[in-house]
């Protein structure tokens, strides 16, 4: 069987994870943690990101910065992963989802404006797949109501929109490192404070509410607590780990980039004959590859699609439940309607991308795929 997923190992993680053992620093913000941190600065242009124990902890951030509280509310899309919502959930706060665009999969922007209330504090963008939203138009709608945009970028990491790199565009902006994710730590993730007047706090509220890290630049004579906090920040065994991975950031992007170009083109005829549709994906954004969807017409189809795939021993799969019609969003909000999400929901499926993905499994794939009548 081909698996949908490998997480991926460049061979430096175990020296880096050993060198960190030997200098004895494990807490975090250590050596490795700088080096690590001085690439996703490199790579999103972001000055001083903060590396954290996961992205659900860099949305949990960025509901503390945004003191978000009981009965605000935050309009998100329902199509993305528990986290957007939940990071906000456990404040108090409503999400308030809005549909998608059939087209890109992304947050409908011509939706938003109807869903703000006088209740509402913030926007959630994911761009999925990496592919932006449309984000002029929705950092105009945000400016005109005084709305903090924040970008879950867990997927879109060395993306970008127009010429600038997701994760700038809002006010504040998450990635992830997780396992699944084309960069990996096992679990990890990086809070992105574009705006300066946050920065301060952010790494106060990682620190415990404490102006340690001040501390440890000697910038104050002792540390105390100062404001609300948690433990955000990993080890630096794990930064040794991604460390390792972010010093291969270009080739896994290369090797992901192929395997996604070569879907798009030799499936595209395939996909139209199924009436069947893939992503969207502008001229004006790149997106690092995070993974290849195919919409078929209604989840019957695609159910049948996932069985074929399996008996030709190539393992796909499919998300995300849509979040409204979840059990834990159902007790929140009620039954709403999205149509474009649940029709996406129903007929998405994934093809395995990974850059150990083998020339030979890759063209198996392929030919499995186009076996396929809708
Ligand atoms: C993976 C993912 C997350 C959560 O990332 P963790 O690092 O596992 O917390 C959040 N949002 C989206 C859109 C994701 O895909």
């Amino acid at each position: 069987m081909i698996p949908f997923n490998v997480p991926y190992l460049t061979g430096a993680e175990g020296d880096y994870i050993a060198d960190a053992l030997r200098i004895r620093r494990f807490s975090g913000d250590g050596p490795y943690t700088r080096r690590a941190t001085s690439m996703i600065e490199e790579i999103t242009t972001v000055s001083k990101p903060l590396l954290t124990t996961s992205c659900t902890h860099a949305l949990e951030m960025t509901a503390s910065l945004l003191d978000i509280g009981p009965g605000d509310e935050v309009i998100m899309p329902s199509f993305t992963f528990v986290s957007t919502a939940n990071a906000f959930v456990v404040r108090g706060a409503v999400p308030v989802f809005v549909d998608i665009r059939v087209d890109t999969w992304n947050i409908d922007e011509r939706l938003i404006e109807r869903a703000i209330t006088s209740r509402t504090r913030a926007i959630v963008v994911v761009h999925y797949a990496g592919v932006a939203c449309e984000m002029d138009e929705i950092l105009a709608i945000a400016a005109a109501h005084d709305l903090t945009v924040i970008e879950d970028n867990a997927h879109g990491f060395g993306g970008f929109y127009r010429g600038r790199p997701l994760g700038t565009l809002g006010g504040l902006a998450t990635l992830s490192f997780h396992e699944t994710k084309n960069i990996q730590c096992g679990e990890g993730g990086a809070l992105l404070v574009a705006g300066t007047d946050l920065a301060d706090r952010a790494e106060i509220i990682r620190e415990k509410g404490t102006n340690r890290s001040k501390f440890l630049r000697g910038e104050v004579d002792k540390y105390t607590w100062v404001d609300v906090g948690s433990s955000y920040l990993p080890s630096d065994l794990l930064a040794a780990f991604l460390t390792a991975q972010l010093e291969s950031f270009d080739s896994i992007q290369h090797a992901r980039t192929l395997i996604w170009r070569r879907y798009s083109a030799s499936l595209s005829d395939w996909v139209r004959a199924c009436g069947a549709l893939v992503q969207r994906v502008d001229t004006d954004r790149q997106h690092p590859a995070h993974l290849f969807g195919i919409v078929h017409r209604n989840i019957e189809t695609r159910n049948r699609f996932i069985e074929h795939m399996a008996r030709g021993g190539v393992k796909t799969t499919f998300h995300y439940v849509p979040l409204h019609s979840a059990p834990f969003g159902r007790s929140l909000i009620g039954k709403i309607s999205l149509p474009v999400t649940d029709f996406v929901a129903a007929g998405l499926v994934r093809l395995p991308i990974y850059p150990d993905l083998e020339r030979a499994s890759l063209d198996h794939i392929v030919d499995l795929v186009l076996d396929f009548t809708a």
